[in-house]
């Protein structure tokens, strides 16, 4: 029988369990990633939600940003979300920070408001095909918003026209929250893409 891919839950800070959690109920398997040699032989990167700033904190000194850029720009599949796009964003504003700039985007932080405007909204799914699915909830919490998309970037779902669901590659980047979905397709299709390779659809380079 086929094993079962190992995905690595960067887990310097914040929501990484959730992460664990929705990767377990499908049966994956995962480990936790806070040092450079605890990457070795995963099959998928996780980057969750929580502050960039305090993550990109915890990251100096360690190496961690540099490995994870050589596996990421090598094609390792990511699912990147809130915090963790922020993190790869190529320009982050409001305020600026430093960023790993590994995804084609600009991002501005805390777009739609304080952590009290956090919102679960419908999402308009623009490529159900690639997602897999043609609805789509999105949770919210002191969202990034996405202001400019490199020309190798696919939209798969916006929010009142914002781009919230992104994919470079097997580079697969949420400014909501998947992990507290039940059930949510961009899971199941962070998953396909670490199953199927690069034969996976809508590959870009
Ligand atoms: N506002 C946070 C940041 O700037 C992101 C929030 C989140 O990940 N839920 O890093």
């Amino acid at each position: 029988m086929e094993r079962s891919p190992i995905v690595g839950l960067l887990a310097l800070q914040g929501d990484f369990d959730a992460h664990r959690k929705a990767l377990a109920e499908r049966g994956v398997e995962s480990v936790e990633i806070r040092v450079p040699s605890d990457l070795d032989g995963v099959a998928g990167l996780v980057l969750p939600g929580g502050e960039s700033t305090t993550m990109l904190k915890l990251m100096e000194g360690t190496g961690l940003d540099s490995r994870l850029g050589d596996l990421i720009r090598g094609g390792l599949p990511v699912l990147a979300t809130c915090a963790g796009v922020i993190l790869v964003a190529r320009e982050v504003r409001h305020p600026a920070q430093r960023s790993l700039r590994l995804l084609d985007i600009v991002v501005e932080r805390n777009a739609y408001g304080r952590q009290i405007d956090s919102a679960v909204v419908d999402l308009e799914v623009a490529d159900g095909d690639d997602l897999g699915s043609t609805t789509l909830e999105g949770v919210f919490i002191r969202a990034p918003r996405v202001t400019e998309v490199g020309e190798g970037v696919h939209v798969l779902a916006r929010r009142g026209g914002d781009p919230v669901l992104l994919r470079q590659g097997r580079f697969l980047a949420a400014t909501f929250h998947p992990e507290l979905s039940p059930g949510s397709p961009v899971i199941d299709l962070f998953l396909r893409s670490i199953r199927n390779g690069s034969a996976n659809r809508g590959e870009r380079t």
